[in-house]
């Protein structure tokens, strides 16, 4: 754990709340734009995804304007790539990452689903290196 991360071993109480309450749990999983952007590994983009989701979230639950104001400021704390590098991380744990099917921890293949899956992907590599 490195000193900058200050809360859980987040960047702060936000990032970590925020995370907990309205990432990892599955309500966030479950779109499909989300998965697209998980397959392509690119945090910044899916960090302010992220952001968006959680002030729509915040801005239906919340009455008043006052409301909506004091919850964008706690918002605005968090650290929403770090987030979004936790995401995309737990993505590829769990997905092959030749066809990105679920991996079926029993049988997954250092990552992938099948060993076909996993040679597919070298051979890829391998031919846009050469
Ligand atoms: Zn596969």
């Amino acid at each position: 754990m490195t000193e900058n991360k200050k809360y859980n071993g987040w960047t702060n109480y936000a990032t970590w709340r925020i995370n907990l309450e309205m990432i990892s749990d599955q309500k966030f999983h479950l779109d499909e734009s989300y998965i697209d952007l998980c397959k392509k590994g690119d945090p910044y983009k899916l960090a302010g995804e992220l952001e968006e989701f959680v002030l729509e979230y915040l801005l239906d639950q919340s009455g008043e304007t006052l409301t909506y104001d004091y919850a964008c400021a706690f918002v605005a704390e968090a650290n929403f790539y770090e987030i979004a590098e936790h995401v995309i991380h737990d993505y590829e744990l769990a997905h092959c990452g030749n066809c990105n099917d679920q991996l079926n921890y029993d049988t997954s293949y250092d990552g992938y689903c099948s060993k076909e899956c996993a040679n597919e992907d070298e051979v890829l590599l391998t031919h846009e290196k050469g």
